[in-house]
């Protein structure tokens, strides 16, 4: 299969402020965000035409560009209405959205505090995730290479310079025959996936890492709210890899994922197997879907 090239496609991009033609969104190839990684983004997901945790995703972008001392030109309430602007303009009823911020052309050196802030938002159709992998779960590998410690960076923040490690580890795993590599932070405790915040069920508790070296995922926060909804306790803590061995469930949540069983995780050795729907996960996606409004159309899981 060829991938999509996404320059040519029918639609529109909200650019700076208008709705533009999909092919005019354009940017020149001296832009600071191209060069030195000055990128902000978010991953946002419409059910029905609704966006998930719109206003949370609109004040995370704003935090990010904030942490990278972007002057952001928008209000959460004016992304909000930017991102309805355009999955309304380009008819889409189920899709993924990208909004993205970035340093613009007018310097070209480490410094970047007279490049101006560009925006732009994008959204293409995506439909629900493929019922198999819910049956069959993910396989995940160990990952090459750690998270960046929280000295050495803003590394909670959704800067694409953060990216290029996660992009590593994810060639690395499907190269490897995974689907995904389960990262360490820098202090060697499990952080996450490479798009994904990790669960594990032990003893019916839900044992989760502490955010303090990647993203505490939107998706994440809503897990942790519907489990204290629903009685089941959350313990946010450092978990070793040798702890996998008493996850009787363990899962991954993401905007793009939702909230996905994890069947295996290989280890330097150590193969650690994972029931994929079990009783824990089962309530939490139960309840997931009900907010998402896509209850009716689950699958098994
Ligand atoms: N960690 C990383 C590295 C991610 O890319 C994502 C996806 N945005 C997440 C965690 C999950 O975040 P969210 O639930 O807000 O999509």
């Amino acid at each position: 299969m060829v991938d999509p090239d996404f320059r040519d496609r029918d639609g529109w991009i909200w650019l700076d402020g208008e709705l533009v033609p999909w092919r005019d969104a354009q940017l020149h190839v001296l832009s600071h965000g191209l060069h030195y990684a000055s990128s902000v983004f978010e991953g946002e997901r419409a059910y029905n035409g609704r966006i998930f945790k719109l206003t949370e995703h609109s004040r995370r972008l704003i935090e990010s560009s904030e942490a990278l001392e972007f002057d952001m030109p928008y209000s959460v309430e004016e992304l909000d209405k930017a991102t309805q602007e355009t999955i309304q303009a380009n008819n889409l009823e189920n899709c993924y959205v990208r909004p993205i911020a970035w340093k613009g052309s007018e310097q070209m050196g480490v410094i970047n505090t007279r490049a101006r802030t560009r925006v732009a938002i994008a959204a293409w159709a995506w439909d629900y995730i493929a019922s198999e992998i819910w049956e069959k779960g993910l396989r995940l590998c160990a990952a090459r290479f750690r998270k960046a410690s929280p000295e050495s960076f803003p590394v909670t923040v959704k800067a694409g310079g953060l990216y290029l490690v996660n992009t590593l580890n994810k060639n690395h795993a499907l190269r490897e025959g995974y689907d995904d590599a389960l990262v360490l932070g820098s202090r060697g405790k499990i952080a996450e996936s490479t798009s994904a915040n990790i669960f594990l069920v032990i003893d019916g508790a839900l044992h989760t890492p502490i955010p303090d070296c990647f993203l505490n995922g939107i998706t994440r926060q809503t897990v942790i709210s519907l489990a204290n909804d629903l009685g089941i306790e959350v313990v946010e803590r450092d978990i070793d890899v040798a702890e996998l061995a008493r996850a009787s469930e363990v899962f991954l949540t993401g905007t793009a994922v939702e909230m996905t069983p994890v069947a295996v995780i290989d280890y330097e050795g150590n193969s650690y197997q994972f029931t994929v729907g079990g009783p824990v996960e089962m309530r939490l996606i139960g309840a997931f879907r009900e907010l998402t409004g896509m209850a009716a159309r689950a699958g098994s899981v």
